[in-house]
């Protein structure tokens, strides 16, 4: 079954007749025979015509839509991956063909998981649909926009005069995003990062153009550039990754992650409640790596959870070296949201307080506000089963996310951090003070400790004692430093309630 615009067969209808009985008739009256066989046929084959032609046209219907879905993204209607990789390949044939260059822009929505957070993905959706019509509507008709999943889209250029047109043509498509969109009745503005790679400046298939979008789109978003056009010398920054990542892999498994410890003072008594352990990568070659410079990486990659199991495991080893010298000291480990949010975490943290003989009040967890709100469902069942095992929780940089009151009235916690961000101008910026104020006096009505976190000079201390806030962390006190550092801070015992701060620190 062919049609004559098709140029590939949609179907093969077969027909099969017994011939025994047509060799008899033939035999018996070979004319009449063959008229009424063929008469036969020819009704046949009309009557078959018809069921044949309704059905082949039921199926280029059928193969026409799927042709359309396999090409297309079904929230959007725009052109998917795979039409988008087709129409690469014919564009540069097109602009190797006719001289004339051609740009492709990948684009990532920033900060789109917390509008699908605080509105729900009904919300996110659409807001994804209307950006979509927005760039289809901003770009020229033989643009090609398509959407490559989640909030990442991209948009081919052929014919685009060089660097500078290609620059203008991304800059249009960010301005675009500029008016606000309507989305739950919120007027919404959206920021975007966008990548950009010219061909044929940069050589390469659709595969290798994509690749160096994706690099430039990286690059921007780092660099809170908004736009970045792809350099070569960007991509030995992927490389360079690719390397410490597989690096990492290794340093897991071999102890080259060490923690230095922060200690968490009483600011009244000048006695110190706790550390908090922060995680570093002693590095071969590189030297003592910050923990900005892997966990996110690990974060991105699965790599997170032996990373978490290696610094709960390094934290409560030290623990125990603190019980056994007779001054038990309680120790906070940061822990990433695919950590927390993994239901078999409280096991492992249970197990490991086995394993080390460590009480479980001496063991602390700090997880972020934005960690809760990305699955606060989830969050509330892990916590509640760490909370009732009495490991001492925190939620860490409070005041950056959107966590509501509602929620934190639920959840089992012991301490908020009040943000590095909001604490080191307190001095200086109003707002920032009352932001500390009022999270003192949340924490008050709700039977919560507050730490203030990043208290660097003694005017901050000061003012931090006049809200009431009187448990801090900072460089005032003690930088973050490695175990054998921490002996000196000691001249008490855990066992009064807290541990005396000795001369190192100059409370
Ligand atoms: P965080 O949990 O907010 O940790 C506090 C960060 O603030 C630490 O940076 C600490 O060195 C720094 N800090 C403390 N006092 C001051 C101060 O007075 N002034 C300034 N400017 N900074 C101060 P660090 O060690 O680089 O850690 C950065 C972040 O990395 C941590 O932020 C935490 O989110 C993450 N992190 C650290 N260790 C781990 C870990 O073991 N696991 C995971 N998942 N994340 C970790
Ligand atoms: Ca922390
Ligand atoms: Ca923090």
């Amino acid at each position: 079954i062919r049609y004559a615009h098709h140029a590939e067969p949609l179907g093969v209808f077969e027909i099969y007749l017994p011939y025994a009985p047509v060799v008899t008739s033939i035999k018996a009256d070979t004319l009449r025979a063959y008229a009424a066989l063929a008469l036969g046929l020819l009704l046949l084959w009309l009557g078959l015509f018809r069921t044949v032609a309704t059905a082949s046209r039921q199926l280029r219907r059928q193969s026409d839509h799927n042709a359309h879905q396999a090409l297309h993204d079904a929230l959007t209607g725009l052109p998917n991956r795979l039409l988008l990789h087709d129409r690469i390949t014919q564009s540069l044939r097109a602009s190797d063909r006719d001289l004339r260059p051609m740009a492709l822009v990948l684009m990532d929505l920033d900060r789109f998981k917390e509008v699908n957070d605080t509105l729900g993905h009904r919300h996110g959706d659409n807001l994804i649909q209307q950006v979509g019509e927005r760039l289809r509507a901003t770009g020229r008709a033989m643009d090609t926009v398509a959407r490559l999943g989640g909030d990442e889209f991209a948009v081919l250029l052929p014919g685009v005069d060089g660097d500078a047109g290609a620059m203008s043509a991304a800059e249009r498509l960010r301005d675009a995003l500029r008016e606000p969109f309507e989305v739950a009745g919120l007027q919404l503005s959206v920021e975007a990062s966008l990548g950009v790679v010219l061909y044929p400046s940069a050589a390469g298939d659709a595969d290798v153009l994509l690749q160096h979008a994706d690099v430039a789109m990286y690059v921007a978003k780092r660099s809170h550039a908004g736009i970045a056009m792809y350099d070569r010398a960007d991509d030995h920054h992927s490389t360079e990754r690719l390397q410490l990542l597989a690096e990492l892999r290794t340093a897991i498994g071999e102890g080259q992650l060490v923690l230095h410890y922060q200690p968490k003072l009483h600011l009244g008594s000048g006695t110190v409640r706790g550390v908090e352990a922060l995680v570093r990568w002693q590095h071969p070659e590189r030297g003592l790596l910050p923990p900005s410079d892997f966990v996110p990486m690990a974060e991105r990659t699965g790599l997170i959870h032996p990373l978490t199991e290696v610094v709960l495991r390094t934290a409560l080893v030290q623990v125990r070296a603190w019980c056994d010298a007779g001054s038990p000291m309680p120790v906070a480990v940061n822990v990433s949201t695919r950590s927390l949010l993994n239901l078999e975490f409280p096991d492992l943290v249970l197990t490991l307080l086995t394993e080390h003989g460590v009480a479980p009040e001496l063991l602390g967890l700090e997880i972020t506000e934005t960690t809760i709100m990305e699955d606060p469902q989830r969050a509330l069942a892990v916590l509640t089963r760490l909370f009732e095992a009495g490991i001492r929780l925190s939620i860490d940089d409070f005041g950056t996310g959107y966590s509501s009151l509602a929620y934190l009235k639920r959840l089992p916690v012991h301490e908020l951090k009040v943000d590095r961000s909001f604490v080191a101008n307190m001095t200086r910026n109003e707002r920032d003070r009352m932001i500390v104020n009022s999270t003192v006096a949340l924490g008050q009505s709700l039977g919560l400790d507050v730490v203030a976190e990043g208290v660097e000079d003694a005017e901050t201390r000061a003012a931090l004692e006049d809200l009431g806030c009187d448990l801090a962390q900072g460089f005032l006190f003690s930088r973050p430093v490695a175990a054998t550092d921490i002996s000196g801070w000691a001249t008490g015992s855990w066992a009064t309630g807290s541990w005396a701060v000795g001369n190192s620190l100059p409370v």
